[in-house]
């Protein structure tokens, strides 16, 4: 009797405890939800999209919102009701558009809540302090009318008047960031300063700015940067391809600056290439041997793959080692051309494959070919930091030379390369031997200059006269 009391005693202690337990798990459970906001929360432009992550582990949630307060007047978002329990998680993007909520440049409040389903309706409320801010980047371009050839290079220079998290030129879809000169811009990219040293008496030395400032930065306006930034212009181009100075600041606010451009008149050559089933038995098995779905194909089609699909993916690479660059000027002078070279052929030649009388190929020759002894040295052009070294498909043995903002060299179809990435080099530098490795059916060097990837016309580069005119006057006018 006394044990079956105590039996039951126990089963409904059990049966509260358990009860009680359920309840506070479930219906009356005590866990507010969590809020989370994605990316920066603290600066709020024109418009901003915001990304909220709103979660609740127990009975689910009931109601969200977002509101932002400005001289203490509370201005709702967006609120979403949910009808029943069970919604666990909700990631939401509303607008903040300052417009329709009539704020002001300055500080604010950014409030998420969330409410969940438990009979406590529990709350979770977070404040954010934001900046309210409502003015464009402000661009001057220091620069008139560029007179750029197509397939060329261009320098622009500007003054930004506030910060910025992405800046540069904008051709048509393409984008050569900004570098900024002066102490005004982000001061890690700032080129090291040396007023004091007069230009001859130092020789100059790869590594450091081969551009002095004439004027010391701090001369400049508060809060004004001094922006130089290199683009290409594309052979190809258009009378519709845009050609703008874009900058976009923390708010998300963004300014566009069309660039002032006369486009010279430059024609390419046409010319053609003759195939041989010599030269595919001299140089497709070495694509077989690398590329294992080409291995049992003819050699024509061998040869169709490599002047298309290898030769794209070859670019492509070559345009990812270009995104690498130092964010300071490091050559100086115009750029060497190979000595006593021949040139075989020209940027921008428009190739055209034959083979037993019929066009089967095309190409654009997106450097200079130069030829002088089998073996020659081959020289870095200019000073700078070797970014890459080793094959690049129809380029052969290559090396990269990054010369800062976004300009490169390559040099290719080399039998040797004595250079290693990362390498400090001056003009003059060896960094190989030239070679036919790759796609070359002779011994001589494949030169490049590239711009953030894109290749450009090598010749403006050799020319002082070009260089005095393009570059070094924007420059010393930046300073
Ligand atoms: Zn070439």
């Amino acid at each position: 009797m006394k044990k079956g009391f105590w039996q039951m005693v126990g089963f409904v202690t059990l049966l509260v405890a358990g009860g009680g337990a359920w309840f506070f798990l479930t219906v009356g459970e005590w866990n507010g939800p969590k809020i989370a906001a994605e990316g920066d929360t603290s600066v709020i432009g024109r418009q901003k999209v915001l990304t909220v992550a709103f979660s609740d582990a127990g009975r689910g949630l009931r109601r969200v919102s977002v509101a932002v307060t400005q001289d203490n007047q509370r201005r709702p978002v967006a609120t979403f009701d949910y009808p029943g329990a069970g919604v666990g998680q909700k990631s939401l993007s509303v607008t903040i558009d300052t417009a329709v909520l009539k704020l002001h440049d300055g500080p604010a409040t950014l409030t998420l809540t969330a409410e969940d389903y438990s009979l406590w309706k529990n709350k979770t409320a977070i404040e954010l302090p934001v900046t309210i801010d409502l003015m464009p980047p402000q661009i001057a371009q220091l620069n008139s009318t560029h007179h750029i050839n197509p397939g060329g290079s261009c320098l622009v220079t500007y003054r930004l008047s506030k910060p910025v998290v992405r800046t540069g030129v904008q051709v048509g879809d393409l984008f050569f960031p900004g570098y900024p000169l002066t102490p005004a811009g982000q001061s890690a990219a700032l080129p090291a300063v040396q007023p004091a040293a007069p230009p001859a008496a130092q020789p100059p030395v790869a590594g450091q700015t081969a551009v002095q400032p004439s004027v010391p930065p701090t001369t400049h306006p508060v809060g004004q940067a001094t922006y130089a930034a290199y683009f290409a212009l594309p052979m190809d181009l258009t009378k519709d391809t845009k050609i703008a100075l874009v900058a976009l600041d923390q708010a998300g606010n963004e300014t566009l600056s069309g660039i002032p451009t006369q486009i010279l008149n430059k024609k390419y050559r046409s010319d053609k290439m003759l195939l041989s089933d010599g030269f595919f038995n001299q140089k497709m098995p070495e694509f077989q041997a690398t590329i294992p779905e080409l291995r049992g194909k003819p050699l024509f089609d061998v040869f169709l793959h490599v002047n298309t699909v290898l030769r794209k993916q070859n670019l492509l690479a070559i345009q990812e080692v270009g995104k690498k660059t130092e964010p300071r000027v490091l050559w100086e002078g115009p750029f060497l051309r190979m000595k006593n070279a021949a040139p075989m052929a020209l940027f921008g030649d428009h190739r055209t494959y034959l083979y037993e009388g019929k066009q089967v190929s095309e190409s654009i020759h997106n450097g200079v070919d130069l030829a002088s002894l089998v073996q020659a040295p081959i020289e870095a052009a200019n000073h700078g930091v070797v970014r890459f070294t080793g094959p690049i498909g129809i380029y052969g043995n290559s090396v990269i030379v990054d010369h800062g903002l976004g300009l490169m060299t390559l040099y290719s179809h080399m039998s040797a390369i004595q250079a290693q990435v990362g390498q400090t080099v001056k003009k003059g530098d060896v960094l190989g031997k030239s070679g036919m490795t790759g796609l070359a059916a002779g011994d001589h060097l494949h030169f490049g200059v590239a711009i953030h990837g894109q290749f450009v016309d090598p010749k403006e580069w050799w020319d002082p006269h070009w260089i005095e005119d393009n570059v070094t006057k924007k420059m010393t006018a930046a300073y």
